[in-house]
């Protein structure tokens, strides 16, 4: 265990039951005690290489679910369900792990069948990013209205919820928009999916650094050039530059927002969901800063610039608000869809 809080004591709760969260990832494994509405009670991180494999994460999970629920603090709560968030390609009829990066142990393996010999509850499998989308959506009570959760980093992840669930396509890709074609011709650049002209390839991190070296060697800005090509600069120094006014930080930045407005504009002509939410670690400084503001404002601008006025106009593009947490939340919230009522 690498941490643990508890706080049922000093949170307000008009209900007795509370849902397990597992969100799995390469590093960590997040686990939450999350009420109807949202509010996690109790949570914990794990280190995902003290456990390895998916029969030890659940065996541990319910450990601390035990636990919390027999402290004193805790104990008029009962445990009503489990939800497991993993990462990868998930086959969500088979709850099976086609593809994933990091997680060895749990390709092929049937997840549903490991949470019912763990605790004999109601529970679900579900994607980790549509599950941090579900969260986002129910934060809203949007209803039976469709959101999509961009995850921005390293990689562009996007979690989906139509029309009030989540939604993993029929072979577990729906949402893979860091794939989205933005280039076509011969100088398209490589994707790490082995094709051309992806999203991620621009507006992933390495993406944009990339734009930022383009720019410098054009504007042969050395300092800069030198920073890009040796790999010791990263977003968050690209923001920091930005908001102290260097130009050519603030222009890379506006080119991301262009091409994430392409292809969310992309997305959105073929699903025309209600919300869009830009998340995860490169946001620009988000809602709190003028960069951030600046980047937002570029995506719906462009966004309404690729699409039928009915879809961009109507489209609400804002920031996402529950950061780490929402993976764990959605988790233990996709598992009341599942409780027989
Ligand atoms: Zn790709």
């Amino acid at each position: 265990m690498t941490s643990e809080t508890i706080n049922c004591s000093t949170l307000p709760s008009t209900r007795d039951d509370l849902f397990l969260g597992i969100d799995v990832g390469g590093t960590n494994v997040k686990l939450g005690l999350v009420d109807a509405s949202g509010i996690v009670h109790a949570k914990a991180v794990l280190a995902t290489l003290d456990l390895v494999t998916p029969e030890r994460v659940c065996s541990a999970a319910i450990a601390f679910a035990d636990r919390v629920l027999s402290s004193s603090e805790c104990s008029k709560f009962h445990l009503a369900g489990i939800g497991l968030a993993v990462p990868g390609v998930l086959d969500s009829q088979e709850a099976v792990l086609r593809e994933v990066v990091n997680l060895p142990e749990w390709r092929g393996k049937r997840l549903q069948d490991i949470l019912d010999q763990t605790r004999d509850l109601p529970s679900v499998v579900v994607n980790d990013a549509n599950s941090a989308a579900y969260a986002e959506h129910a934060l809203r009570s949007l209803g039976n209205k469709s959101l999509a959760l961009l995850t921005l980093g390293t990689g562009i992840g996007c979690g989906l919820v139509m029309k009030g669930f989540p939604y993993g396509g029929d072979h577990g890709c729906a949402g893979e928009l860091g794939h989205i074609k933005i280039r076509f011709g011969k100088d398209a650049l490589p994707c790490t999916c082995g094709k051309k002209g992806c999203l991620e390839a621009y507006a992933g991190s390495k993406g944009v650094i990339h734009q930022l070296h383009s720019l410098a060697k054009i504007s042969n800005n050395a300092e800069v050039e030198s920073l890009t090509a040796t790999n010791s600069i990263t977003p968050l120094d690209i923001t920091a530059r930005a908001k102290r006014g260097c130009g050519l930080c603030n222009k890379v930045i506006d080119q991301t927002a262009e091409y994430l407005g392409q292809a969310i504009g992309q997305m959105a002509q073929v699903i025309d969901p209600a919300v869009v939410l830009l998340g995860g670690a490169m946001t620009f400084g988000g809602s709190e800063s003028k960069v951030g503001q600046r980047f937002l404002a570029i995506v719906k601008s462009t966004i309404i610039a690729t699409t039928l006025e009915e879809v961009g106009s109507n489209l609400q593009v804002e920031f996402a608000s529950l950061g780490n947490d929402a993976g764990v939340i959605g988790a233990a919230m996709v598992a009341q869809q599942v409780i027989p009522s």
